[in-house]
């Protein structure tokens, strides 16, 4: 299977060899014919599959057919995204794949001013790349008009729910032309997605390609159970015996995550932390200075880390567990990527035992248990607990997934020092005083 067979335009095609791609993934192969036609497509699947060249390419070649007129034109593509990132990940993607059309990406989203967005919106665009609700700001006051838009992609759907954008999405919506065509895109098909689909969408193609939901066999999941107070602690420990070059670190909530990277910059771990409390360019020069491998430790939320495009990691450390268990593969998706060895720790207070038995159940496997000596919980792990709410737990936009009550896990439970790193722990490790 080669890019032409799929019939797209020698513009793209060199585009394509420019950058190196020289086979379709599979989301590729199955959305581009369709998308070409011009069908609506319902699409199932995450960040590293490729999707966006899926959405990207037909949407390109389809505004290209026509010359645009000169002067201002108004947009007539739509890609509303979930996240700053994503925004400039879609627009410097499409930039790229349509760098031998003349075709004119503009972004807009929330954290940055109002005015540059309202120049670019002027000076004529031919693709929107957006956040729903800055794109609503600019709605309302007249600067962005939809009325000449003929494609529309919802990339990361599932993820815009998540965020409560739904209600922003339906009123963006209301100014689309309903003559379109629509492509969206989500994780997974669940039903809240397939009620939107239904609603959005005119006899869809559907494409799917093998989750990233399978979780990679080589990876080794490990699980120690610390008190809440001591997780900091613990998490220095470990960063501070290993030499592994990069380490992403979960935290649940933007507090919590500023408060961890203070701490590892104290611990002389120096950290860039991605949340949604920063402005964009922090968020961007911290993820580019990851990328870089400038920056060994890069501490994030679900949120901000959802959908970046960042790069395979040896380790993936939850310094909190994630509310809901699929985003324990969401967050873990990031390492073991290609047969490369990863790893997973995730500490674990007493009251995230229920978290933990979410987990293992969507995993079909227990976790191993290693209690690090000099951080034993004052307790053992709550398997039957709820998650707590009211710390962060809540989801954002305020809805809350079910989580799921069934049986129940026992993992195993040993005690072992699982850092084998140049620093043993010993008789309570290294004493720090936790904030
Ligand atoms: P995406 O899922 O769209 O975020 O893409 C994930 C990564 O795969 C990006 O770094 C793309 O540049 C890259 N990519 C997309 N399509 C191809 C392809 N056909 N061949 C090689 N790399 C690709």
């Amino acid at each position: 299977m080669t890019f032409e067979t799929l019939g797209l335009s020698p513009a793209l095609l060199r585009a394509l060899a420019d950058t190196g791609y020289t086979t379709p993934t599979p989301i590729q192969a199955q959305s581009i014919p369709a998308g070409l036609e011009g069908r609506d497509i319902l699409g199932a699947a995450q960040t590293g599959t490729g999707k966006t060249a899926a959405f990207g390419l037909p949407l390109l070649q389809r505004l290209a057919r026509e010359t645009p007129p000169k002067g201002p034109r108004k947009p007539r593509a739509l890609v509303l995204v979930p996240t700053r990132e994503l925004a400039v990940q879609v627009a410097d993607s499409l930039k790229e794949y349509g760098r031998h059309l003349r075709l004119n990406v503009t972004m807009i989203f929330g954290g940055v001013g109002m005015q540059p967005q309202i120049d670019n919106l002027r000076r004529g665009v031919d693709i929107l790349v957006a956040c729903p609700g800055r794109l609503l700001d600019h709605l309302d006051s007249g600067h962005a008009k939809l009325d000449a838009i003929e494609l529309l992609v919802l990339d990361e759907a599932d993820r815009m729910l998540d965020m409560g954008f739904l209600p922003s999405i339906k009123r963006v919506l209301a100014r689309v032309p309903k003559q379109r065509q629509t492509m969206l895109f989500s994780a997974t098909f669940e039903p809240r997605i397939r009620a939107l689909a239904m609603e959005l969408l005119d006899r869809p193609v559907e494409v799917q390609v093998a989750a990233r939901n399978t979780i990679a066999d080589t990876i080794v999941h490990r699980v120690h159970p610390v008190d809440s107070a001591r997780k900091r602690d613990l998490l220095v420990d470990i960063l501070a015996a290993r030499h592994t070059d990069r380490v992403l670190v979960f935290g649940r909530t933007k507090h919590g995550c500023n408060r961890l990277a203070e701490q590892l910059d104290k611990a002389g771990l120096p950290s860039v932390a991605i949340h949604g409390n920063k402005s964009q360019a922090q968020r961007q020069k911290a993820l580019d200075a990851f990328k870089a491998g400038r920056a060994r430790i890069l501490v994030a939320t679900d949120v901000a880390a959802r959908g970046l495009d960042i790069p395979d990691l040896p380790l993936v450390i939850n310094h909190d567990l994630p509310m809901v268990a699929e985003d324990y593969v969401h967050r873990i998706g990031r390492t073991g990527r290609n047969g490369a060895q990863g790893e997973a720790l995730s500490l674990v207070a007493p009251d995230e035992g229920g978290l933990l038995r979410d987990i293992q159940r969507m995993l079909k496997a227990e976790i191993t248990m290693e209690t690090v000596p000099g951080f034993e919980p004052s307790q053992p792990l709550q398997m039957n607990a709820k998650p707590a709410q009211g710390r962060g737990g809540q989801r954002p936009g305020g809805q809350q997934r079910k989580p799921a009550n069934r049986s129940h896990g026992k993992p195993q439970q040993r005690a072992a020092s699982p850092h084998a790193g140049p620093r043993q722990h010993r008789g309570g490790g290294r004493r720090r005083r936790t904030a």
